[in-house]
């Protein structure tokens, strides 16, 4: 296989539980009132190999709300559906070295959203999902979602109505972007559909096998189904590398050199192209947003799996 022994990558993953468990620094997200309510003690990893077996440790089938880790999907099957071309240049690839929810980012450009991963482009992202009604375009995501995953993933209604109660800022992002002309739809359609997609409930199973799917090029390797093609996974992928850790994405790849996507619920999901899916949840964030443990069981995956993609052996 692609990665060492079942038994090797068994103990691996044990090896690396216990290790980012000793890190209790960070603090749970808060200006989701919801997610307050999280026990920040919550630890799993999940690895699923492109040859289909999944391996897991800790509170691995623990679901959460998915979070930001939703834009690196929604936005290969926007890919798939518009084309790399038109994608490129309406949301772009370049980080914006600003916070996810910046709106300095939007006035500094002329209110493009520059990237896919920060919340005005992933709010961009989901306005060009296919389907006339908000209805529509949230069951598309809803489906590609779950097909990615390999099982339906279910609204988590709680945090859906705690985060559209008091997601001002990103209906002002939303708004903004109307305002420079860069929205097709009403915004606050947007923002909602948004918002669900964000509130889709996970485990770190889920978020592997995702990975996995985009690892082994577009193809589910546990169900087998064909999710995206090809060359949509390398297009995403590549964008993950640039912006997948909000403005820490450079010291991410430095540090562990694997494209991935973290969420301010506290998961991470991690790409080896050809190899894996690795997904870890822990709810404490460093002041960027990103999982403190869910970094450390990753960093010390990447080198004992030999999984860093500028490695060259
Ligand atoms: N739904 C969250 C927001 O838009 C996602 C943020 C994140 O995970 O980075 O604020």
């Amino acid at each position: 296989g692609a990665l060492p022994g079942w038994d090797d990558v068994e103990s691996l993953l044990h090896g690396a539980y216990e290790r980012a468990a000793a890190a209790t620094g960070g603090v749970v997200a808060d200006y989701i009132p919801i997610l307050a309510a999280v026990d920040p003690d919550l630890f799993g990893i999940c690895v699923a190999e492109v040859d289909g077996g999944v391996h897991a440790v800790g509170d691995s089938s623990h679901e959460f709300s998915i979070q930001s880790i939703s834009k690196a999907f929604t936005y290969a099957l926007v890919c798939q559906e518009i084309g790399h071309e038109v994608v490129g240049e309406r949301i772009g690839v370049n980080n914006t070295g600003l916070a996810f929810n910046s709106v300095v980012a939007l006035e500094l450009n002329d209110g493009h959203p520059m990237n896919p991963m920060v919340n005005a482009g992933a709010i961009a992202t989901t306005a060009l999902v296919p389907g006339v009604t908000p209805t529509a375009k949230w069951e598309f995501v809803q489906d590609g979602l779950s097909r990615f995953a390999g099982r339906r993933l279910a609204l988590d209604v709680t945090v859906y109505e705690s985060e559209a109660a008091t997601n001002l800022r990103n209906r002002g992002i939303a708004q903004l972007l109307e305002s420079y002309g860069r929205l097709d739809v009403d915004p606050l359609d947007a923002v909602d559909v948004y918002t669900k997609q964000c509130s889709l409930r996970v485990n770190t199973r889920d978020l592997a096998i995702m990975g996995a799917t985009l690892a082994d090029g577009g193809v589910n390797p546990v169900t087998g189904e064909r999710v995206v093609d090809e060359s949509i996974c390398r297009d995403t992928l590549s964008v993950l590398a640039a912006t997948g850790f909000y403005e820490r994405s450079g010291e991410w790849l430095f540090e562990i050199g694997v494209p991935g996507k973290s969420g301010v619920s506290g998961g991470i999901v991690t790409i080896a192209p050809g190899k894996a899916g690795l997904a870890t949840f822990s709810p404490r964030l460093d002041s960027a947003g990103n999982s403190v443990r869910g970094q450390r069981a990753t960093a010390y995956l990447s080198r004992t799996l030999g999984l860093n993609v500028f490695a060259s052996g």
